[in-house]
């Protein structure tokens, strides 16, 4: 049911402004499907961030959105903080910096098929994973600070991964303006075991093949042909983001408070970008980043260990390392002026175009390699940013296929054991230690992929390079 929406084009709906409503516009990407399937609720959450102070240009979903804490996940919104601009904790996402590693290897299906098992079980022995589960690395108090610090070059200067990889990860590894003492020691203890684990629910690792080239010439640039197998490393910052989000969550609801911010949803809490708390927010979330990037440093480093013994002389080279819970300050133009915005993009993948001064050499000409994840069953995309994403969306695309359903109702729908026997059977073999987990993680209870990677290319948001079919899947 399209309700209040209205279409502007093929893959642009808005939502009128009700009579003596005074709120930015609302900008919804997706086809008419996509659409019609979305929940009321993202609705309401898109037009609440449309009321926030600041807001520059539009509140937008991309096309994989459903509903989330406060702000819609597959939400962007890009604040001045010029203009009173605020962040907002259920703007970024209690995973802060959630994201995904893609790395390729230099092996075929043909290579892998006969040990697959042997890969999925020592992929599974190998990936600590599942709620609560600790690492093999225990880090003192201090080395935490120097975590939140330093993120991936942390990771690397005690062994985890080569020099190279830092070229093909967001922000070189290194996000700046992380301030570790504005993060509880209650969020600290809580990550010192947690270093170099998966987590739970969606987050997952897992082996793809390269099904279908949509575009030669940046597969190319990318390195991907068809055939040829990769590893997504789908993890965030654990326990740590998630107490920095929930801490922060009223801190920011105070300072909102405290500067008369009118909250339409007292999810969206707030403070403005040039306030104590905002300013104490983004240096604890910045450090949360870091997290995320050492985190996925590590289980990329994990995952090689792996590889060297089931596959000898294998290699597995750092395709991309892009999160999709962020708050970021980057440089946009906004009506024909250049201006530093704080970009919120959560559960949407940040998709610079050809030519960004930050993209490293390899891919400047053909833009950002961004992944759309799809779930354990169908696939997974891989695509390139595209200088219109730039007009359209602060360089913004999809993360996801996106739920259509909630956990709720998948668990009534599905049973872990019997989804995977039919998965295994389909020769995806998948470890978990939640068979409930999988059970809500059915392929079914996702949105249609493909009608997504082809509403974010035609929306203008990014081009499809390439489709990924799941081989084995580690679960958390
Ligand atoms: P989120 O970051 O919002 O939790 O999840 C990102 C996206 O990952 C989801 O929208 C979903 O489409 C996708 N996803 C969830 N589980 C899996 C999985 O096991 N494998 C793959 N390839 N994608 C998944
Ligand atoms: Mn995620
Ligand atoms: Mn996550």
């Amino acid at each position: 049911d399209l309700g209040r929406v209205q279409q502007l084009d093929e893959y642009r709906w808005t939502v009128p402004l009700a009579p003596g409503e005074t709120r930015a516009p609302v900008l919804l990407y997706g086809s008419a499907p996509l659409l019609a399937s979305m929940d009321d609720k993202v609705l309401e959450q898109a037009v609440n961030v449309a009321k926030l102070p600041g807001l520059v240009k539009a509140s937008m979903t991309m096309p994989d959105a459903h509903w989330g804490y406060g702000f819609p996940i597959g939400g962007v919104a890009a604040f001045d903080p010029a203009a009173g601009g605020i962040v907002s904790a259920g703007g970024v996402g209690f995973d802060i910096s959630c994201g995904v590693r893609c790395l390729r290897s230099d092996l075929s299906l043909t290579d892998i098929a006969p040990h697959l098992e042997l890969l999925a079980n020592a992929l599974f022995h190998a990936i600590p994973a599942g709620v609560g589960e600790e690492g093999r690395l225990k880090l003192a108090p201090a080395q935490i600070d120097e975590v939140l610090a330093d993120g991936a070059h942390w990771a690397l200067r005690h062994g985890y991964g080569v020099p190279e990889d830092l070229d093909y990860v967001e922000e070189n590894g290194r996000m700046a303006g992380a301030v570790p003492a504005n993060v509880s020691e209650l969020a600290k203890k809580r990550q010192r075991g947690e270093m170099g684990t998966l987590g739970s629910g969606n987050h997952y690792l897992e082996v793809q093949v390269v099904d279908r080239i949509h575009d030669a010439e940046t597969a190319a640039a990318f390195g991907l042909r068809e055939g040829q197998i990769l590893v997504s490393i789908h993890c965030g910052s654990r326990g740590l983001g998630h107490q920095i989000g929930t801490e922060y969550l009223v801190t920011l609801a105070k300072a909102a408070s405290r500067l008369g911010i009118a909250l339409p949803d007292r999810e969206l809490a707030c403070a403005p970008i040039r306030s104590p708390e905002g300013q104490q927010y983004l240096g604890a979330m910045n450090a949360g980043i870091n997290v995320a990037l050492a985190n996925r440093q590590i289980l990329a480093h994990l995952t090689r260990e792996v590889f060297a013994r089931v596959l000898p002389g294998s290699r597995l080279e750092t395709l991309f390392d892009v999160s999709h819970n962020t708050c970021k300050p980057e440089r946009h133009r906004v009506d024909g002026r250049d201006a530093l915005l704080y970009v919120h993009r959560k559960g949407a993948t940040r998709a610079f175009g050809p030519g960004h001064p930050s993209l490293p050499e390899r891919y400047r000409a053909v833009g950002q390699p961004v992944i759309i994840g799809g779930s354990m069953g169908t696939g997974s995309y891989v695509l390139a940013g595209t200088a219109e994403s730039e007009q359209e969306a602060f360089s913004s695309a999809s993360h996801g296929a996106g739920r259509a359903m909630s956990r709720h109702q998948a668990l009534k729908q599905w049973r872990g054991r019997e989804l995977i026997d039919e998965l295994a059977g389909r020769g995806i073999l998948i470890r978990t230690a939640s068979l409930r987990g999988a059970a809500e993680e059915a392929p079914g209870a996702y949105k249609d992929v493909d009608l997504v990677a082809e509403a974010t290319e035609r929306a203008g948001l990014a081009r499809r390079v390439a489709f990924l079919r799941p081989k084995v899947c580690v679960k958390g």
